[in-house]
């Protein structure tokens, strides 16, 4: 029976990670170890719709003591740049699929050349604002959003919530790891038997989680773990990493991603910062031909303060291994043009904390291949997604975009982009085609399609009495978010003395 867990890392994963199974398994011992020296990984500013919930609806976490110390600002999704339309938005509503009375279609079909925005939730984007007021004029939080989050902040506030959970952290460096057969998830099988710290020391655990980031100290180094690339669909592997401290620009209540000679750069909304990335193929440009285009295209970057960093797109064929289960970049790691590795590790925490509850520590071996094989899908549908995004982007005919248009291995989206040529934004098969759990969803791959005009037969559009009626639609979600609250008007709001977190969200 698991009764000890040692989790390594102190990263976004291993906090994440250890306050969830600390929450949900008061009883276990949680231990962190992280070493001072390596340091986290200092980037991860945007997040989902998942992270929101995970840190409420699961974690129950104090809200206002939360938003003061991380200090996150709101986000409702994606403005992109990106194929030939001048903007096109990707909200964490469901926009493209819904249906508007007087329509016989889902909007997907209405959105043409002219509308910029087709929904209520990309109209407040379009306007820069961020939730709609309650009727005493708070902001009305229950709207779908993510944050732009600070690494390092977020990171403070988990360690200082770890500890009030009764999480144990320590700093130490591991240096070797014994490894030798365990039985702990109901079968013999090659495990972690001890972590062994530089002073020397022995660290043993019934149970140690993986959260050591890109260096994979247990499932990678120690037990070998097949890793399974996905260059073949997401040909980018480093990014120049740079931004300014804000002073009169807006802040937006959405991430920007913009299409790049060699790649794509991603702008992140922090209250008093603004963070820019270009992400890139090393196979293609060169680091400081790369840096030198975001300098260019930024020029209120300090050159002297950005930094490049290196990484591959992939995951470990499995997750949990007898007593090892890894969470976070020891596990997998795709380029944040989703924004989506928070949302994943707080799937990969929900279901370690809860399958330890429920099993009451002793997790057998239909659980743990069920685990695997769910959390392996996660990241192969962020795959295929991302390769959507690549394989049609038509703005730019550099050798790059030319190759991801020529080259770009669809994987699992080929039957998604099949059905949208031959039928458009129909959902008419939607939950058949591409099962619910799918985080991005019929609505996710509707939007790439049609916001970057993927082709499908004319005879699908609909008629002209029918757009006159969507033009008047799109005009009232104009009025609607005329009157709504900024990402400042919200910050003022929610760290004001008056905020009252359930009213708010109601
Ligand atoms: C360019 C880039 C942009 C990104 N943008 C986003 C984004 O917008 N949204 C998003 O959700 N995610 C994003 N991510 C991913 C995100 O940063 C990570 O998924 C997330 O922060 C989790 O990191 P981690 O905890 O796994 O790793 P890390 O932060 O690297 O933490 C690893 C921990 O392990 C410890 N450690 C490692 N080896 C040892 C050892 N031998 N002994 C002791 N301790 C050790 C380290 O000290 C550290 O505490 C981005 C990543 C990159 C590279």
């Amino acid at each position: 029976m698991i009764k000890s867990v040692v989790v390594l890392g102190g990263g976004s994963a291993g906090f994440l990670a250890a306050i969830s199974i600390k929450s949900k398994n008061p009883h276990l011992s949680v231990r962190i170890l992280r070493s001072p020296d390596i340091g986290i990984i200092g980037v991860g500013e945007g997040t989902t719709i998942a992270f929101p919930r995970f840190l409420q609806g699961y974690l129950h976490v104090p809200l206002r003591e939360f938003f003061q110390v991380a200090e996150p600002t709101f986000k409702l999704g994606i403005k992109f740049l990106w194929g030939p339309r001048r903007e096109f938005y990707y909200t964490f509503a469901k926009e493209y699929e819904a249906r508007l009375t007087g329509l016989s279609k889902p909007i997907g079909f209405y959105h043409d050349h002219d509308t910029q925005w087709i929904g209520a939730l990309s109209a407040l984007m379009a306007h820069d604002k961020a939730f709609v007021r309650n009727a005493d004029g708070t902001p009305n939080l229950s709207l779908p959003h993510g944050y732009h989050i600070e690494n390092e902040k977020l990171v403070g506030w988990l360690e200082s919530h770890a500890r009030k959970v009764g999480v144990e952290i320590g700093d130490a460096n591991v240096a070797g790891v014994e490894t030798g057969p365990v039985r702990t998830s109901g079968r013999e099988e090659k495990g972690v038997t001890a972590l062994v710290l530089a002073d020397g020391q022995r660290v043993t655990a019934d149970l140690f989680v993986d959260a050591s980031g890109f260096r994979s100290e247990l499932l990678g180094k120690a037990l070998g773990e097949a890793y399974q690339s996905f260059e073949k669909s997401l040909f980018c592997d480093r990014a120049v990493i740079g931004g300014w401290e804000r002073t009169d620009e807006v802040v937006k209540p959405y991430t920007t991603v913009e299409t790049m000679d060699h790649g794509w750069a991603w702008q992140i909304e922090h209250a008093d910062f603004i963070n820019r990335g270009y992400v890139y193929s090393g196979a293609h440009v060169d680091d400081e031909t790369a840096r030198q285009e975001l300098l260019r295209k930024n020029p209120k970057i300090p050159a002297e303060r950005t930094r490049v960093v290196r990484y591959r797109s992939g995951r470990r064929a499995r997750t949990w291994i007898g007593n090892v289960v890894g969470v976070g970049n020891s596990v997998g790691f795709v380029e944040p043009l989703e924004a989506t590795s928070l949302g994943v590790i707080a799937l990969e925490c929900v279901m370690l904390a809860d399958t330890l509850a429920e099993t009451i520590g002793e997790p057998g071996p239909m659980i743990v291949d069920i685990f695997n094989k769910h959390n392996g899908k996660a990241w192969d549908d962020i795959r295929d997604f991302l390769a959507v995004h690549y394989a049609f982007n038509t703005r730019l005919d550099t050798p790059f975009w030319k190759d991801c248009r020529e080259k770009t291995d669809l994987a699992g989206a080929a039957p998604m982009v099949e059905w949208f040529r031959e039928n458009g934004p129909s959902t008419l098969v939607k939950g058949i085609l591409m099962p619910e759990s799918n985080s991005f969803g019929f609505e996710g791959y509707l939007a790439m399609f049609v916001g970057q005009k993927l082709q499908y037969p004319k005879e699908r559009k609909p008629a002209a009495k029918e757009v006159e009626l969507w033009r008047k639609y799109v005009a009232k979600f104009g009025e609607q978010s005329r009157t709504a609250l900024s990402v400042m008007d919200t910050l003022r709001a929610v760290h004001g003395p008056a905020w009252n977190v359930k009213a708010a969200a109601r």
